[in-house]
């Protein structure tokens, strides 16, 4: 076996920096494009977006900012598909391999897309959308596995004007509707079915509690499975038949650059999930760019971002970012574990991936599954490793490093949000340093900031909240889908409209501006790298009848970081493991499998503020045994002593 190069090595402080051969092959090498891009951020994101996208007209104004609203490109005309398709088409890239999907069963092929057979399927399906009387502006929700057909949709929505919103497929059929009747979609693209751990699971039967009594004319299904579906005449219909008779060619529609390119869901701190706005040219630039520059992707790389395309990791960098550098990508349909625990490491050594982008709790996940799995694999073709999704601890940083990455590979820790569209803070693999447990730096050409609660900046390694400066980047959130009080209440309320307020938690590693984020301030949870609020779980438990009152806390987990608690008062039955069943099986059917709780604590009662107001610092408090401060404000002080010994609180006060 030919010697694995070394990307790293050792620096100071216990960080690694950018060997000499990974400095000759990478993109960006130099530290002063920091300095030079802050200069003049609005000028260094203008010739980004000119170098990065073919524009069919080009922006009369760059940037625009009239808080809490800013605008990017202002007049630019251009068309996302067309941009990650079309233009490559035209290229040597034509015949290039785009995709190529794994399925999870280990007897069935593979399935190998070129951007010309991706961009000759979008074209049919941009037809079929249609036909369907699907128009610009018009809202389709896409609800389907990991399977190419799930690209091609919002690549065929963005061809025709569309704005795509795309709904996780292991969320349940209530989620689906609830956001299907917030977005108002006209259409949904979903499937038969999918695999999971070797099992069918009927994507379907979901997809048609999600239709009920919204305003979707059309489903388009599919056919992954060939698992017995209904199909509702007039209303279902099947995607290869669809397919069969469409035209080969749609003319991309020509779209400004504010115009929405797709509304993303994610929960806030409120039952009700809010619709992410994000606008083209903004959100293509910043996707186009930090693809490229923060995992270093040449074109004779592999590239597999292994997040579900539900998610806007999977928006980004399983979808739009690599297709617009025209690169090549691994799409996985399955498990990680499945049919062993080392699918995963087999798919690497197979294809030879170069570069690998996961989240926290799968390298949790893994470690707990042993070292004997990696090893069993050549992962020498790796040059980059990545991670997001939550703070990466010590131990997953190091185990990560070596165990995957050989101790040759830099871990690019990237921070970022649903809103921002785009990561923001992390280090570049030709500059480094990589740092254990500090993602790294601001990307290039954006300003951030950690203040304390009054809104002064804290001193290097002191803890304080994250924001973002003007000129906010371009692919930050336009808006909360048909709520702007929303938009203005949670990013720039907190310290006034010149901040966008993050909700996480950071503290400065160093003078040059490595950041250690430590989590997220509010009742925001990360579960196994999943963004739920505690209040949509507690939405869901308040729907059994047996629940009077609960309240739901981020208790800390192993693998998944986080699981929601479930403290819960019963009205009409007596606590009991049926009852516990019940509820976990509840917030299943409800949110979906990835919002189960982790424990239903049956209680008496909840500590309350005299107002009413549940305490769920103090629930908190108690189940991670820390101090529980001030409680003789509280309206029953009595019910703390109670919650102790429920609990088993070792921790004092
Ligand atoms: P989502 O919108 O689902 O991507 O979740 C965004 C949240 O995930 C952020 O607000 C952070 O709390 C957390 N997060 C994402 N990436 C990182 C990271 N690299 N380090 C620490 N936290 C992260």
């Amino acid at each position: 076996m030919k010697k694995p190069i070394k990307w790293v090595k050792k620096g100071p402080r216990g960080t690694f920096l950018p060997s000499d051969d990974l400095k000759k092959k990478a993109w960006v090498t130099n530290a002063s494009i920091y300095k030079k891009a802050l200069k003049n951020p609005v000028a260094f994101w203008g010739k980004l977006a000119r170098e990065g996208l073919d524009w069919f007209k080009k922006w009369k104004k760059t940037y625009e900012w009239k808080p809490p609203y800013f605008k990017w490109f202002i007049g630019g005309k251009l068309n996302a598909c067309y941009n990650a398709l079309d233009r490559h088409v035209e290229s040597w890239r034509r015949n290039k391999v785009a995709i190529i999907w794994i399925p999870e069963p280990v007897n069935e092929e593979c399935r190998i897309l070129t951007y010309y057979d991706l961009y000759r399927e979008v074209n049919k399906f941009a037809n079929v959308l249609k036909k369907l009387g699907v128009k610009k502006g018009d809202r389709v929700g896409i609800y389907l596995p990991m399977i190419p057909e799930v690209q091609m949709a919002m690549l065929a929505c963005a061809r025709i004007g569309a704005i795509h919103s795309v709904v996780f497929s292991a969320f349940s059929g209530q989620s689906l509707n609830q956001r299907m009747n917030d977005v108002e979609a006209k259409v949904l693209v979903t499937a038969d079915g999918y695999y999971r751990k070797g099992k069918t699971i009927n994507l379907k039967t979901n997809a048609d509690i999600g239709v009920k009594g919204t305003k979707i004319k059309h489903v388009v299904v599919v056919k992954r499975m060939g698992n017995d579906v209904k199909m509702v005449k007039g209303r279902d219909h099947w995607w290869h038949e669809l397919m069969k008779n469409a035209k080969l060619y749609y003319k991309p529609e020509i779209m400004n650059s504010e115009d929405t390119l797709f509304i993303l869901y994610t929960s806030g701190t409120t039952g009700k999930p809010k619709g992410i706005i994000h606008a083209t040219g903004g959100y293509l630039t910043q996707a186009y760019w930090t693809t490229k520059w923060d995992f270093d992707i040449h074109d004779e790389d592999l590239f597999w971002c292994t997040a579900d395309v539900g998610w806007i990791t999977g928006h980004t960098y399983g979808c739009y970012g690599p297709l617009l550098i025209g690169a090549t990508m691994i799409h996985y349909e399955g498990a990680p574990n499945y049919p062993e625990c080392d699918r995963w490491w087999e798919i690497i050594e197979n294809h030879g991936v170069t570069i690998f982008y996961t989240a926290p709790t799968a390298i949790r996940m893994f470690m707990q599954w042993g070292n004997e799995w990696p090893k069993k694999h050549d992962l020498s073709s790796i040059r980059i490793l990545g991670t997001v999704g939550e703070p990466i601890d010590n131990d997953a940083w190091m185990w990560y490093f070596k165990h995957i990455g050989g101790g040759r590979c830099p871990v690019i820790d990237t921070w970022w949000q649903t809103e921002t569209g785009g990561t923001l803070i992390n280090a570049l693999p030709g500059i480094g340093p990589f740092i254990p447990t500090v993602a790294g730096r601001g990307f290039p050409g954006t300003k951030n900031d950690i203040l304390d609660e009054s809104g002064k900046p804290v001193p290097v390694g002191e803890g304080g909240y994250l924001v973002m400066k003007n000129p906010f980047p371009p692919g930050m959130l336009r808006g909360v889908f048909k709520n702007p009080k929303r938009y203005k209440k949670t990013y720039w309320s907190v310290y006034g409209d010149k901040y966008y307020y993050t909700s996480d938690g950071a503290r400065f590693w160093d003078k040059t501006g490595n950041i250690r984020l430590t989590g997220r301030v509010d009742d925001v949870l990360k579960v196994a790298g999943h963004r739920l609020s505690t209040a949509e779980v507690e939405d869901a438990l308040n729907k059994h009848d047996a629940v009077i009152e609960c309240a739901v806390v981020g208790s800390p987990h192993k693998i998944k970081g986080e699981v929601p608690v479930a403290f819960v008062i019963t009205t009409g039955r007596k606590p009991s493991d049926v009852l516990k069943k019940e509820l976990v099986k509840q917030v299943e059917k409800v949110i979906g499998p990835t919002a189960r709780p982790g424990e239903i604590i049956f209680v008496e009662d909840l500590p309350k503020t005299r107002s009413g107001k549940i305490m769920r610092r103090i629930l908190k408090n108690l189940m991670t045994d820390q101090t529980l401060g001030n409680i003789t404000t509280l309206s029953n002080p009595e019910s703390i002593e109670k919650l102790k010994k429920i609990v088993g609180y070792k921790g004092s006060g």
